[in-house]
Order: C-alpha cells, then structure tokens, then sequence
C-alpha cells in the first residue's frame, strides 16, 4: 500500500493540523507536569446539575434533541440574558444550542460570511476564529491589543485600519482568552459606533462573562445602541459551570442572523447532546452563588498564581477576568515563548502556553506566556511549588 501524502489535508485547513492545546498538554503528560497550559478545569460542576444530566440519561432524554435545543433551556438561556443583561431574546427564533462555544463560533462565520469577504480579529484571538474563518474560506485581518498599565487594551485605530469595504464580521472577545482583558464600556461603545458606521457584523464571544474579578462589569457589545440587530452572543456552559466536556453553548442574536447560523450548524452536528441540556437549565436558573463562588475562588487562585509567578522573576501581567494569566519571560533572560514552553515541562514540571500562537505577529508577541488558574487547589499549589525551581 502506498504511504499517505503528507498532504491530503485541504491547503485552507494546513496551518490548523494541531493545536496548541493538544501539543502543551501532551508534553505535560509525558513529563507529569502540573498543566498550567489546557483552560480546563479539575474539579466539577455543580452538583445537583450533574445529577438532572444523570437523570435525564435515567428518564431516557437519550435521542435526538430539537434542532435548534430543548426549549427547556432555550427558555432559561432568554432569562439568563433578560436578567442579567436586560436584553429580550424569543426562545424560538433567536436563540441556538450549540456543541460549545466553538460551535457556535465556526456556524456564525460559514452561515454569515461570505467565501472572500473578511472578518477582523483582535489579536491575541483564540485559535478557532482563524480556523473558522478558514473553513468558510473567508479572509482574516487583525487588530490588536496593546499593553496598558500592566495589562492590555483594545488598539481602537488597528480596528478602524484593519476594516476595508470587504469587512463582513468583527469578532469580539470579553473577558479574554489569553491575557485575561476585559473590556470596558468605552472602548467596547467605541467598538460598537466602528461597527455601525461599516454597517459590519459582530460575534461576542462572551463565554468568560461570569468570570470577571474586583466586581468587574462585564459589558455585553450587544446591549449597546445600535448593536442588537448586528450582533450575535455566543456563551457556553463550559466555563460558568466547570463542564468543559459537556459541549452545551449556545448563539443569541436576531432571527435573520439565527437562521444563519442554524443554516451551517445543522450540517455539522445536526442537534447538540441532548441529556445535558435540562442539566444546563437547571444551572442557569439555579446555581448564580455557586458560579460567584467560583469566580471568588478563580480570583484566589489567579492572585496567588501571579505572586509565584512574580517571585520566580516573570514580568506579571494584570488579568481582570477568565481563566488565565500572561507573563512575560523577558527579566528571565529568554526571547522565545515558544520555545520556552516547549521545554518547561521537562525542566520544572510545569505546562504553559505561548501567547505568540494566537497571533498574526507572533515577533510582537514572543516574550509572553500564558498559565491558566483555573485548577483545583492541590494542582494550583504544585505549579506555585513548581515555579520556584525556575
Ligand atoms: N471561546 C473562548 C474565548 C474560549 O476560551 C473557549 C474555550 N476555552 C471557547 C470559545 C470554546 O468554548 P466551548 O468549550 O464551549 O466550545
Ligand atoms: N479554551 C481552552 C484554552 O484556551 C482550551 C480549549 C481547547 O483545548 N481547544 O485553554
């Protein structure tokens, strides 16, 4: 038999073979490393949540949800946002249950942008925005954060220089991922008066929007003038209550955006897993103080992991939200982030994840690191143990 091609793989999807993720946490395995790296957490949920998923697998909810979710949480999806955010979403047409935020994310760009047209992203982005952008053979351009006091803030000018008349779609993430950024709502409204002037799309990647500390407000763009018939809101089960396995997300946006959504979600996965969708409504109209627990502990968590990080000579960045927080390895005397993470886990026992790997610019980026906090206490105190060999 002949060996494979190397490269059967589509030409638009080559730079996508693996991800980051997957290479820092086999390195962590192999090294039994404490996995600062992969934002999962490792301890559970709420626990009468986990109990409605297993007893909806008990009740037999064990075959094909409806298209667009179970209504049950659909319904607690369009309190959730009312509550919180004053915005008024119809179960019916205006809200999707995804497989995670990714999903989410992949459907709005293939059902809401044309092949050639272009999305503009934020840089550091997640990786899957470039993928997905990928995938609809749609054309990415970058803005960037830019440090600020500590921390980072959204370059306003790089958003209005990256639009060109083939914009179709700006993706927005707040809080996050990776340097922990939140948004505040001047710079998001001044987002959202560049959107309306191009007459551009927005996805509001908000997956992070209960994990903000210091009482942080966390703005939705779509509650902004101008911003509900525009925008889609994407948010996941994944972080709010610790089940990144279970692939519950959901899109919020008007009906003709919806639709489009629907249109490209429906051939990918068809209808997301049907017994952890009564479990998710459950938490979202039961479990806000364990959720604010959770973000308290985040908060600990985030503190003491930075203290380490400062104390083994890391240039600590400020987070004010999520899961993570970067550092710069500069004051350490190493240039490549990369390559720097490559080799922790076999030098310290610790996995992290270079912030280069989301950008567009990896040469303005190579001094950054990112660690997540958000595991439990015994692999928190390892990786703060850990980070002292440094
Ligand atoms: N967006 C951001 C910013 C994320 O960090 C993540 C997951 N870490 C996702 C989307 C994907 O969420 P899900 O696991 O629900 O697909
Ligand atoms: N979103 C998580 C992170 O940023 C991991 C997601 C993944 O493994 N794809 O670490």
């Amino acid at each position: 038999m002949q060996s494979a091609s190397p490269h059967r793989t589509v030409e638009r999807l080559r730079p996508f073979a693996s991800t980051i993720f997957a290479e820092m946490t086999e390195l962590a395995v192999a090294h039994d490393a404490v996995n600062l790296g992969q934002g999962f957490p490792d301890s559970d949920g709420p626990a009468a949540m986990l109990e409605v998923a297993r007893q909806a697998i008990a009740d037999g909810l064990n075959q094909y949800p409806p298209g667009r979710g179970m209504p049950v949480l659909r319904r607690a999806i369009a309190r959730d946002r009312l509550d919180r955010y004053g915005t008024s979403y119809d179960p019916d047409t205006e809200i999707l249950v995804t497989v995670g935020a990714t999903e989410a994310i992949s459907a709005a760009v293939l059902g809401l942008v044309e092949p050639g047209d272009e999305v503009v992203l934020i840089e550091p982005y997640y990786d899957s925005y470039a993928a997905a952008i990928a995938l609809a053979g749609a054309v990415r351009r970058t803005a960037r954060l830019v440090p600020d006091g500590g921390g980072f803030t959204v370059d306003l000018d790089s958003v209005r220089n990256a639009i060109t008349p083939r914009t179709r779609m700006l993706i927005v993430n707040s809080p996050h991922n990776p340097t922990g950024t939140v948004l505040g709502r001047a710079n998001l409204e001044a987002i959202a008066e560049i959107a309306c002037e191009h007459d551009i799309l927005v996805v509001a990647d908000e997956v992070y929007e209960h994990l903000t500390f210091d009482e942080r407000e966390h703005v939705s763009l779509s509650t902004l003038p101008g911003m509900a018939e525009r925008t889609v809101v994407i948010s996941s089960a994944a972080k709010t209550f610790s089940v990144t396995g279970w692939k519950t997300g959901w899109a919020c946006g008007p009906e003709q955006l919806i639709d489009g959504v629907r249109a490209a979600k429906q051939f990918m996965t068809f209808v997301a897993g049907g017994p952890f969708q009564p479990a998710v409504a459950y938490a979202l109209e039961h479990e806000q103080p364990w959720v604010h627990t959770l973000r308290d502990t985040l908060q600990d968590k985030y503190v003491r992991l930075s203290k380490a990080l400062d104390e083994a000579g890391f240039d600590v960045k400020r987070s004010e939200g999520s899961y993570f927080v970067c550092a710069d390895i500069t004051p350490l005397g190493e240039t490549d982030a990369l390559d720097f993470c490559r080799k922790l886990p076999a030098r310290i026992g610790v996995a992290a994840v270079p912030v280069s790997v989301f950008t567009d610019h990896p040469e303005n980026w190579n001094s950054l690191v990112r660690f997540t906090f958000c595991k439990n206490e015994e692999t928190i105190s390892a990786g703060i143990e850990r980070l002292h060999r440094l």
